[in-house]
């Protein structure tokens, strides 16, 4: 497709196009999906559309809620207008749950239910394989002030507190999610990414034993197979709830 927009990023699952105003970015979602570090790799059609309709959504619902995002609107089904911001390299995962990683470095039995959210910090980085970091770590790096990170620690708290009740009307299981936020060009700190089944993982609540059932990335990483029938569902359920017919 001929491009008006200028390419000034491209991730593992997004491009990001220069828009008109100097001061915002043309978001494209694309079907690539991959996992631990891009070692493992796929391409899921309508993934990228479910995706950006989604995060859209949730944006939308955390913007209501007092939440800076750089949200601003939907260009087309796979594309997200947004607030221009300067990424900072820190992964800020919460878990109300234990499972993934956190299982895997210590002797947390995945399914855990934490009794106070924890929040794990991982530097933005490729080459290093996105290490967890400590607060001294940070701070070390000069990467943000220790306002500017108790901010994020707390807008990410406020964050999982709008989700999760969100999150449960719709039968989910807020196991745990990944947040990245940036300077817009006041020096504002936003929320910006994207809140999807790629960096969350939602469990369905609407099962009658204990059986675990992901309706988030882990279908790919684990190789369990119906990963565009989850984000589906998931899509369906939010809108289902937000416009009931
Ligand atoms: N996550 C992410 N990007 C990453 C790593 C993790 O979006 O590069 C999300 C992941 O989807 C999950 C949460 O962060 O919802 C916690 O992931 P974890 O640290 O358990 O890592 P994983 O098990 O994915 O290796």
């Amino acid at each position: 497709m001929h491009n008006k927009y200028k390419l000034i990023y491209e991730g593992k699952a997004k491009k990001v196009f220069n828009y008109g105003d100097v001061d915002k970015v043309r978001i494209e979602f694309k079907d690539d999906a991959t996992a631990f570090n891009a070692l493992k790799k796929e391409k899921f059609e309508g993934k990228g559309k479910l995706n950006c309709l989604i995060s859209a959504r949730i944006f939308e619902i955390l913007i209501k809620n007092n939440i800076p995002t750089h949200f601003i609107e939907l260009a087309n089904e796979n594309t997200m207008i947004a607030k221009k911001i300067k990424v900072i390299p820190l992964e800020i995962v919460l878990r109300n749950t234990a499972y993934g990683s956190l299982c895997k470095q210590t002797t947390i039995k995945p399914g855990t239910f934490l009794s106070k959210p924890l929040i794990d910090i991982y530097l933005k980085n490729d080459e290093l394989n996105d290490p967890l970091l400590t607060k001294d770590r940070i701070e070390l790096m000069n990467i943000l002030s220790s306002d500017d990170l108790d901010y994020i620690i707390n807008l990410t708290l406020k964050i999982n507190v709008i989700l999760k009740s969100f999150f449960k009307n719709i039968q989910l299981q807020l196991v745990d999610f990944k947040l990245e936020f940036g300077y817009d060009f006041r020096n504002n700190i936003l929320l910006g990414d994207e809140i999807s089944p790629d960096n969350c993982r939602l469990w369905d609540l609407n099962q009658k034993n204990d059986t675990i059932v992901s309706l988030d990335k882990d279908r790919f990483r684990n190789d369990l197979g119906g990963l565009i029938e989850a984000y589906s569902e998931i899509h369906k359920r939010i809108n289902d709830f937000l416009e009931p017919s």
